[in-house]
C-alpha cells in the first residue's frame, strides 16, 4: 500500500513564531503544512484570522523547513493573494464548496495555474453539490485536485460535530479514482479524544489516501476549533501506528 498523505497544523495561524514552531515540531511526520488565515466563523465576534498579513510566515515555512504550505481560499482576492506568495496548495472549506457562484469564481481565478486545489465535501450531505464543485475546478483546466472528507453537518443531537457518511466520499472517489481522498477527522469530531479512531476507520477500514488534522503545540490557546486540535506527540502516535 502506498504511503498515507498527510496535511496537518492549525486551524489559525495567530503570529509567525506561532505557526514555525508547530511545523518545525510535525515536519517529519507531514506532507504539507496547513493553516487558515482567512476563517468563515459562525459567530461576528469569533477570530477570523490574520488574512494576508500571514502568507509570508507561510513563505518562510515553505523556504526554511522545504515543507509545501496550504491555506483556506474562499473568493477571487484571496486566490490572487496566493498566487502572490506562491502558496502551493488551496484548500476550499466546506461553506465554499456549497456556493456555484463562488466555486465558479474560484476555478476562474485560478485556470491555467498548476496549484493543487483541495475540495472539502460540502456542509450538508449534497453529493450533487460535491461533484458540481469538482467538475466546475476541472473544467478550468485544474489537474491537481485532493478531495476531503469533513463530515456533514446533521444538527445538534449527534455524536459527531459533522458525521461522517462513508458512502458518498467513497462513491465520489470511485467517480474521480485520480484524486486523493483524504479524511479530516478534526472537523469530523470536533472533539480531540475520537481523532485516532476516525482516523484508523478512515485510513485501514475505509482505505482512504491520508488526512487533513489540526495540530497545535498548545492546543488549548487556540484561537479557533481548540477542543479539536491535537499535539504533535499525539499527531506522531497517529503517525507511527497507522502510517
Ligand atoms: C478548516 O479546515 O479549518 C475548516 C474551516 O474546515 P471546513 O471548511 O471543513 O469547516
Ligand atoms: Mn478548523
Amino acid at each position: 500500500m502506498k504511503k498515507p498523505f498527510l496535511i496537518a497544523g492549525p486551524c489559525s495561524a495567530k503570529s509567525e513564531k506561532h505557526i514555525f514552531e508547530i511545523a518545525k515540531s510535525i515536519s517529519l511526520y507531514i506532507d504539507v503544512f496547513r493553516a487558515g488565515l482567512w476563517k468563515a466563523r459562525t459567530h461576528p465576534d469569533s477570530f477570523a484570522g490574520v488574512g494576508e498579513l500571514g502568507l509570508p510566515w507561510l513563505k518562510k515555512i515553505n523556504l526554511e523547513l522545504g515543507l509545501k504550505t496550504s491555506t483556506e481560499i474562499a473568493n477571487t482576492n484571496h486566490v490572487e493573494k496566493c498566487l502572490h506568495y506562491n502558496i502551493d496548495m488551496l484548500w476550499i472549506g466546506a461553506r465554499t464548496t456549497t456556493n456555484p457562484f463562488s466555486i465558479q469564481e474560484i476555478a476562474e481565478s485560478l485556470r491555467g495555474t498548476s496549484k493543487t486545489v483541495i475540495i472539502k465535501n460540502p456542509i450538508h450531505p449534497d453529493i450533487k453539490a460535491w461533484i458540481g464543485a469538482i467538475e466546475r475546478i476541472k473544467k478550468a483546466n485544474i489537474k491537481n485536485i485532493i478531495l476531503v472528507h469533513r463530515g456533514f453537518f446533521l444538527g445538534n443531537k449527534h455524536k459527531y460535530r459533522n458525521e461522517p457518511i462513508w458512502e458518498i466520499p467513497l462513491k465520489v472517489k470511485k467517480m474521480f479514482p485520480e484524486h486523493m481522498l483524504l479524511c479530516d477527522p478534526s472537523h469530523i469530531s470536533g472533539d480531540k479524544k475520537w481523532i485516532y479512531d476516525i482516523s484508523k476507520e478512515a485510513l485501514l477500514n475505509k482505505k482512504m489516501d491520508g488526512l487533513m488534522i489540526e495540530t497545535h503545540l498548545k492546543p488549548e490557546l487556540s484561537l479557533s476549533d481548540k477542543k479539536q486540535h491535537i499535539n504533535n506527540f499525539d499527531l506522531g502516535k497517529i503517525y507511527y501506528d497507522l502510517f
